[in-house]
């Protein structure tokens, strides 16, 4: 059992979301909380059937709006210092999070409107490639 394989994707069943939904939610969770716990934040504070459950209601990007595509791990975005699930984002829009509070910690100084005006002046200035 523990070494079956998928007959849609190839990869293992066990953590497969369409053959083992639990296992596939056990699965993200698993290694959510080993990457927290390597990089000293909290994990996402959702259970494995919360986690079906916002997976069940999800479909679009919750950053930008656009649609998800399930087969291209798209990212459980979390508060790190709460725990608090955000929701389902792109990973190109979810890494965008981690930029801005950067950007807040620094040009930013702190401050949110700062730092939308910082990111307005960036997008002006943006030059393509
Ligand atoms: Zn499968
Ligand atoms: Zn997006």
């Amino acid at each position: 059992m523990s070494n079956q394989r998928c007959a849609t994707t190839g990869k293992a069943a066990q953590f497969c979301f369409h053959c083992s939904p639990l296992g596939w939610a056990k699965g993200i969770l698993n290694a959510q909380a080993h990457v927290a716990k390597a990089k000293e934040y909290l994990p996402p504070a959702i259970s494995v059937e919360g986690l079906l459950a916002l997976r069940a209601a999800t479909s679009h990007c919750y950053l930008c709006g656009e649609k998800l595509n399930w087969d291209d791990g798209p990212h459980l975005d979390h508060n790190h210092k709460t725990g608090e699930v955000r929701g389902y984002a792109h990973g190109s829009c979810n890494i965008i999070i981690g930029h801005l509070n950067t950007l807040r910690d620094t040009v930013g100084r702190g401050d949110r409107t700062q730092t939308i005006n910082v990111l307005n002046m960036i997008v002006s200035n943006w030059i393509e490639d």
